[in-house]
């Protein structure tokens, strides 16, 4: 049995017309089923249909033997047990460090305190600001960051963006760029060795061909 592991919303949506292409068709609408194990037309080949943040930990202990996560969650991770076989190119977009429009309005009221950087991604953050020699307070959130320098808890948030729009409703504009992100195809390490004959079919029809594998 060869398990993929899936990440729900954006990669899921652009994930099912990679899967399809490549012959792998769930067995049930993986965006309407209730189920988080559906099986496909190769038999032998089951998806699991999970957070985003879950898929490193999910192909790590080797519940998963593949799994299609961003970049962004993976570098999170640290990918520790993971080998990165291949970027997909789709579910694309950039981590970026943005501010609110007007902030110079407002630096001078806070010019005497730290920088305060809201994200969901600490460990990006952590080493971005670092390498930049920019001493700053992490505050970790979980979701809708835009929200966090509207109502005074940061200054900044770095946060995935693609078309900016939900930046620009919020009164913020992208400033830097930390990262440019893609869903990619990873392995669990072991099971590439125990389970190479089984998982080889599927990595080639997902990569395109095994040269994408790096
Ligand atoms: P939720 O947003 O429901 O809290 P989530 O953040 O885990 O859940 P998504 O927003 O679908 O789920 O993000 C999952 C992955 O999809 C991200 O890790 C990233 O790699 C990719 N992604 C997120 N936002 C975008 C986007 N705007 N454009 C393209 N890819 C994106
Ligand atoms: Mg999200």
């Amino acid at each position: 049995m060869v398990t993929l592991a899936l990440s729900k919303g954006r990669i899921l949506e652009e994930s099912i017309p990679l899967l399809e292409r490549a012959g792998i068709v769930p067995e049930e609408d993986l965006a309407k089923t209730r189920r988080l194990i559906v099986g496909t037309s190769i038999p032998g080949v089951r998806l699991v249909v999970i957070r985003a943040a879950d898929v490193p930990t999910y192909v790590r202990y080797g519940a998963a033997d593949l799994g299609i996560a961003g970049r962004d969650v993976l570098l999170e991770d640290g990918g520790e047990g993971l080998y990165e076989l291949a970027d997909l190119g789709i579910a694309t977009c950039r981590l970026m460090v943005a501010s609110p429009i007007d902030e110079m309005a407002r630096e001078g009221a806070r010019s005497w305190t730290r920088l305060r950087v809201a994200t969901k991604y600490v460990r990006i953050t952590e080493r971005y600001l670092a390498a930049q020699g920019i001493q700053a307070d992490i505050i970790h959130l979980y979701g809708s960051m835009e929200l966090a320098p509207l109502v005074g808890l940061a200054d900044r948030i770095v946060d995935l963006v693609s078309s900016g729009r939900t930046l620009a409703a919020n009164g913020l504009k992208p400033i830097e760029h930390v990262l440019d992100v893609s869903a990619w195809l990873v392995a669990n390490r072991a099971a590439m060795k125990m389970k190479y004959e089984a998982l080889r079919p599927v990595i080639a029809c997902l990569a395109g061909s095994e040269g994408n594998e790096r």
